[in-house]
């Protein structure tokens, strides 16, 4: 059983309160759940990034800022994101990796077997991120350090989205769920869940969400 050193136990990931029932755990829900989308998300999202990369593949790219020609192939900031070594797959093997050497301390509540690394990047991206969100839960349980592990997870999953879609300078807005959560969410948004509530919402909805009040939405950026 791990403990809090702190009264008022709280996400490693979020720094909200945990609510009771998961006081022993390391992330809330809200923030599991979360990951466990953008896990699902990412191999996706990875593909298209290849798209981007390879001009004849990204029909769907080119031509969405008007018809001014192809993007330019050699993207430097695409090219670093699917850099097996640097990008993606770089951030989710060292997750992988600290999650199995923590397993092997102490309580941790048995041991991981890292994942057999099959050749290309799809198809280890793919066994990564399915790999990962078999252990999420455990992660979230037994890992104290999972909050880093989250935060690489959304940052990834973030630049990968918005490089994959073209939508690097799309305006956010920080909108305000009814019980008083934050969530930063752009046009493009397909969905997004309350970090404090753990309320899922759909594209349309999330976008109905009234506006955070200035102060707020500043300490949330
Ligand atoms: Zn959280
Ligand atoms: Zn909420």
């Amino acid at each position: 059983m791990h403990e809090h050193d702190d009264a008022a136990p709280s996400c490693t990931s979020c720094h909200r309160a945990l609510h009771p029932i998961e006081a022993t755990r390391w992330a809330c829900a809200g923030c599991q759940q979360q990951a466990a989308q953008q896990l699902a998300d990412l191999p996706t999202l990875h593909r298209q990034l290849a798209d981007v990369l390879t001009p004849g593949r990204g029909a769907h790219v080119v031509g969405s800022r008007g018809a001014y020609g192809p993007r330019p192939p050699a993207d430097l900031d695409v090219m670093d994101l699917t850099d097996p070594r640097v990008g993606v797959i770089a951030t989710l093997v060292s997750c992988v990796r600290d999650w199995v050497e923590t397993s092997r301390e102490g309580d941790a509540g048995g041991t991981l077997t890292p994942p057999e690394w099959p050749a290309g990047p799809d198809a280890r991206l793919a066994a990564l991120c399915r790999w990962l969100r078999w252990h999420l839960d455990w992660a979230c349980g037994m890992h104290p350090g999972v909050g880093d592990s989250l935060r690489d997870i959304q940052q990834v999953h973030q630049h990968a989205h918005s490089r994959a879609t073209g939508e690097r300078g799309e305006r956010r807005v920080t909108v305000a769920c009814p019980c008083g959560g934050l969530l930063r969410v752009g046009a493009s948004t397909p969905s997004a869940t309350c970090g404090t509530c753990g309320t899922r919402y759909g594209h349309d909805d999330v976008l109905r969400l009234p506006l955070a009040p200035r102060a707020m939405a500043a300490a949330a950026a």
